[in-house]
């Protein structure tokens, strides 16, 4: 089998969802969209659940009511693009709430479905999503008297703890929620480390709790393993893969290995990347292509099936540097072609 193998450990995503959980004294959500951050959203959602998370972000409502089939109710999905167009019976039958970004929103949320639960999303500066002051002012009171379930907004620079835009944030936050009679919540992983202040109600991290940064002290999750499919033994001067990129310095051992950028392994990181062949470092010799990825297995001792991008050695974060992005990239470009294989339940 040539079939890379993505091992997903939900006990480490539950103990890092408690981890961030005693971090502040608030409920603690926790952010699932985009099928969980590529990590698979029903099996991770429902371990989540499982482990005592109440209040589950997605992006989209679709992927709102696909999680209601995985959770049931008495679990609160909040959906951070709001009500749209067409969106009405999903958000009415399936009981999701929509963040409402909009005096549009509002008053298509009010008219279609008048009574049904919805949520608040409000622009403290970062422009991107939710109800500007002005707008937020002019609704403020129809919206207030109508009961939302949270009132919320979002940090543009958590992860960088002395960066001013977090004050300034938290202080428009505050001036729009004055005397506001509702939960609040304002931090996703990074507002949970930026501490008490930026806790609210409730937090809604996402990254910290699949192990990627800002979260440093977060229990590893994934492991990558994909399988050699052949090996060779070059001599000095020849050359491996697309471009000639690699030129052996020494005679060399090249393991040819199942995976490629078509799996999420970014074509950009290959000068950098490495793998471990058991705990030794072999470095990837030429250029990732697209199913298949030459390593320079020289220095490993023989017998390994597998070569280990990613797990306790080297993070998404690592990956990350390589290819000039950041962790969460690297987890939402995750494969389809990998088995996924839940491990810690
Ligand atoms: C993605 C997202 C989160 C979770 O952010 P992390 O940095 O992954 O913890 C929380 N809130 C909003 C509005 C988001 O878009």
């Amino acid at each position: 089998m040539a079939q890379a193998t993505l091992s997903i450990d939900l006990a480490a995503i539950c103990n890092n969802w408690r981890a961030l959980d005693k971090l502040s004294a608030v409920e603690t959500g926790a952010c699932v969209k985009a099928d969980a951050y590529g990590l698979g959203a029903p099996r991770v959602a429902r371990a989540l659940a499982q482990a005592g998370a109440r209040s589950f972000f997605v992006a989209l409502t679709e992927e709102g009511a696909a999680l209601r089939q995985h959770l049931g109710d008495g679990i609160d999905i909040y959906v951070f693009s709001g009500h749209m167009k067409g969106d009405t019976d999903m958000i009415g039958d399936l009981g999701l709430i929509p963040l409402i970004n909009s005096v549009d929103q509002m008053l298509r949320h009010v008219e279609a479905l008048p009574g049904a639960p919805f949520g608040i999303q409000l622009d403290s500066g970062m422009n991107r999503l939710g109800m500007e002051p002005g707008e937020w002012a002019a609704v403020r009171d129809i919206a207030l008297s109508q009961g939302p379930r949270l009132v919320m907004s979002h940090l543009a620079c958590a992860d960088e703890p002395n960066h001013a835009m977090n004050a300034m944030q938290h202080r428009a936050f505050s001036e729009m929620i004055d005397g506001v009679n509702a939960r609040r919540s304002l931090a996703a992983t990074g507002g949970v480390l930026l501490g008490a202040p930026y806790h609210f109600d409730m937090t809604r991290p996402g990254i910290g709790l699949y192990g990627g940064m800002p979260f440093a002290d977060a229990q590893p999750v994934v492991k990558l393993d994909i399988p050699i499919i052949q090996t060779r033994d070059i001599d000095i001067g020849e050359s491996v893969g697309y471009g000639n990129a690699f030129i052996a310095q020494r005679p060399s051992r090249i393991a040819t290995i199942g995976s490629g950028y078509a799996d999420g392994i970014l074509r950009a990181m290959g000068p950098k990347a490495a793998l471990f062949c058991n705990d030794t470092r072999v470095p990837v010799a030429g250029r990732i292509s697209m199913d298949l990825i030459g390593v320079d297995i020289t220095d490993a001792s023989e017998g390994a099936d597998t070569l280990e991008l990613l797990g306790h050695h080297q993070s998404v974060d690592t990956l990350a540097e390589w290819s000039g992005t950041i962790g969460y990239e690297i987890l939402t470009s995750l494969g389809a072609r990998y088995k996924r294989r839940y491990v810690g339940v």
